[in-house]
């Protein structure tokens, strides 16, 4: 039988993409529902702060220790759990890297996962945000996921609807926080019934360079990988979590009297009624795209993306909180972070 290793003073820099050094207390990785079960009746884990730790990729170590456990989330397996037709539903352990799940699907011809393409990070935390990229979001395949209650020890399938997703949003960041997403359930297309997404013009316009006249699931997932490539820093290369704000989203009364006070402020109508105005925008405005102080800066391609040259997770939230003041203060708007703050 299988006993659970508790790791002490790690350093997490190597399991966060801001690759920002904090020493964590204790580590544990869970490979599946027993190590959950054996956590959970260990004394020594309800004295403790937890975390649920993925591919660090949406996460911001802003104190140098973790004073508590760190749930390193390993569960592997991509298993079909049946088919017809149109489409095939896969159950998807959450330890899993999400571009792993995304290539599966491209070699198996099964749409619905191409926009998706090159997001880092593992299938469990994928529904934390709902994460969503050119036109496409997690809420749009999934069925149900299964979770463990961190604090009650139970198990529980949730709905897709139960899970409350919003843009960058879900129950998971508000009412649901204390568990442990162990598996998804998804729904994907056959090929010849699936319907791609290739509305966005900077999407049609990689498509056109690289000579695609009928587009595919394949072709459509090489092009967001191409865009991808061109517009964020690879997190190997110089640490970072993507995009550090998330958009602002307003209603209609409030979008109108911004656009009063500021006439140039792009707002973008969503399917839902509400208005969105790209936080990167308001960041640039503000004259922060391409800064850097000391070890941090804002990318310079890329306004949404704070970069980490060699800094502690402190001073990368300095910069965030100078940044939301400037903002505030020239635009009246309030920029919420995407990534989370541990
Ligand atoms: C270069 C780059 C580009 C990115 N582009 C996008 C993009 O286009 N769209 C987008 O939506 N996101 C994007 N992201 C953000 C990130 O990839 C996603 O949010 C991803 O889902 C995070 O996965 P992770 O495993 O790394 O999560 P982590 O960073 O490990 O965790 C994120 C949060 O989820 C919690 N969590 C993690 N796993 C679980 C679990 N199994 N159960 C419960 N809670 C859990 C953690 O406690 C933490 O609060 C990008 C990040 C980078 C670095």
């Amino acid at each position: 039988m299988s006993y659970l290793c508790w790791e002490e003073s790690v350093d997490l820099r190597q399991y966060n993409t801001f690759n920002v050094c904090s020493i964590a207390r204790y580590l544990v990785r869970i490979r599946g529902m027993e190590d959950l079960k054996k956590l959970h009746v260990s004394p020594r884990f309800h004295g403790l702060r937890n975390l649920v730790l993925g591919g660090g990729s949406n996460i911001l170590f802003a104190t140098q220790d973790f004073d508590g456990v760190i749930l390193k989330n390993e569960i592997g397996g991509i298993e079909l759990l049946s088919q017809d037709d149109h489409s095939t539903v896969l159950r998807v352990g959450g330890g899993v890297e999400w571009t792993s799940l995304v290539k599966y699907c491209i070699e198996n011809g099964l749409g619905g996962l191409e926009n998706l393409s090159l997001i880092p990070g593992t299938v469990g935390a994928a529904p934390i945000q709902n994460i969503g990229a050119y036109g496409a979001e997690l809420s749009d395949v999934i069925l149900s996921l299964e979770i463990f209650n961190l604090s009650t020890g139970e198990v529980t399938t949730m709905s897709r609807d139960e899970c409350l997703f919003e843009y960058r949003d879900s129950i998971f960041k508000r009412e649901l926080k204390n568990v442990f997403i162990t598996c998804l359930i998804i729904r994907v297309n056959k090929e010849r019934f699936h319907c791609l997404n290739t509305e966005y013009s900077s999407v049609q316009d990689i498509l056109q360079e690289q000579g695609v006249i009928t587009p595919t699931i394949r072709s459509v997932s090489e092009a967001i990988c191409i865009l991808r490539r061109r517009k964020l820093p690879d997190p190997k290369i110089v640490g970072n979590a993507g995009s550090f704000f998330k958009n602002f989203v307003c209603d209609d009364f409030l979008s109108q009297s911004l656009v009063k006070r500021n006439p140039q402020i792009p707002i973008f109508p969503k399917p839902d009624r509400s208005f969105m105005i790209p936080a990167a925008w308001l960041i640039e405005g503000c004259g922060w795209k391409g800064k850097r102080v000391g070890e941090v800066g804002v990318f310079s391609n890329h306004a949404l993306v704070l970069v980490n040259y060699g800094s502690r997770g402190g001073e990368i939230m300095s910069m965030a909180k100078l940044i939301v003041q400037d903002v505030q203060a020239q635009y009246g708007i309030e920029l919420t972070p995407e990534v989370n703050i541990a």
